[in-house]
């Protein structure tokens, strides 16, 4: 590792799925430790969060679609060097659910230039399980078939969140 950069790794994570699945208040309650609603972000939005994970410093550079997602038009350098993406959808809507495999995965697989990118499927909103429409089967069904780790978590109770980030980020560390 380095002795002076403060770090030593950085990874770029992308955060990407239908509006309103949580990707902002996702990056907002990790980076921030925060869990006040974010307020609407226009334009590309970065943030950075230093973590330690599995004995290295580590800086993710956390890439929020940043309002792009409403009309599904990302400019395609966002996906460029991606080390790390978190595909993300809201278990209480279905139709976030689907336009994963439909269109975000599609995405990802045509932009991305990192083919060793390490990929995370994430279902969102656990703590509105009496509204659930997405069965954690399904969501397990959906990472294998596309190759991702699976997590469920919810922003509001905190439940998972932070591991996601250093499950990711150990994910991408185990890449030869
Ligand atoms: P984005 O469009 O994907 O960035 O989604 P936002 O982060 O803007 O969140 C959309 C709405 O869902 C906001 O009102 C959030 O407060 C809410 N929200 C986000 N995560 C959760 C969660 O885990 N549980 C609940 N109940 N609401 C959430």
């Amino acid at each position: 590792g380095q002795s002076s950069g403060g770090y030593d790794y950085a990874f770029k994570i992308l955060l990407i799925g239908d509006s309103g699945v949580g990707k902002t208040s996702l990056i907002v309650s990790f980076v921030s430790d925060s869990i006040e609603p974010p307020l609407p972000t226009v334009g590309m939005d970065l943030k950075f969060k230093l973590l330690t994970v599995g004995g290295k410093k580590l800086k993710l550079t956390i890439w929020d679609t940043a309002g792009q997602d409403k009309f599904r038009t990302l400019t395609h350098s966002f996906y460029r060097g991606a080390h790390g993406i978190i595909l993300v959808y809201d278990i209480t809507v279905r139709s976030t659910f689907t336009a994963i495999s439909d269109f975000w995965f599609k995405e990802v697989e045509i932009y991305t230039t990192n083919p060793k990118c390490v990929k995370m499927l994430v279902g969102n909103k656990v703590d509105r399980d009496s509204e659930r429409v997405v069965s954690q089967e399904e969501g397990i069904a959906l990472a294998k078939e596309l190759g991702c780790s699976f997590f469920e978590c919810s922003v509001k109770t905190r439940e998972n969140v932070v591991q996601c980030y250093e499950t990711l980020a150990l994910k991408i560390m185990e890449v030869p």
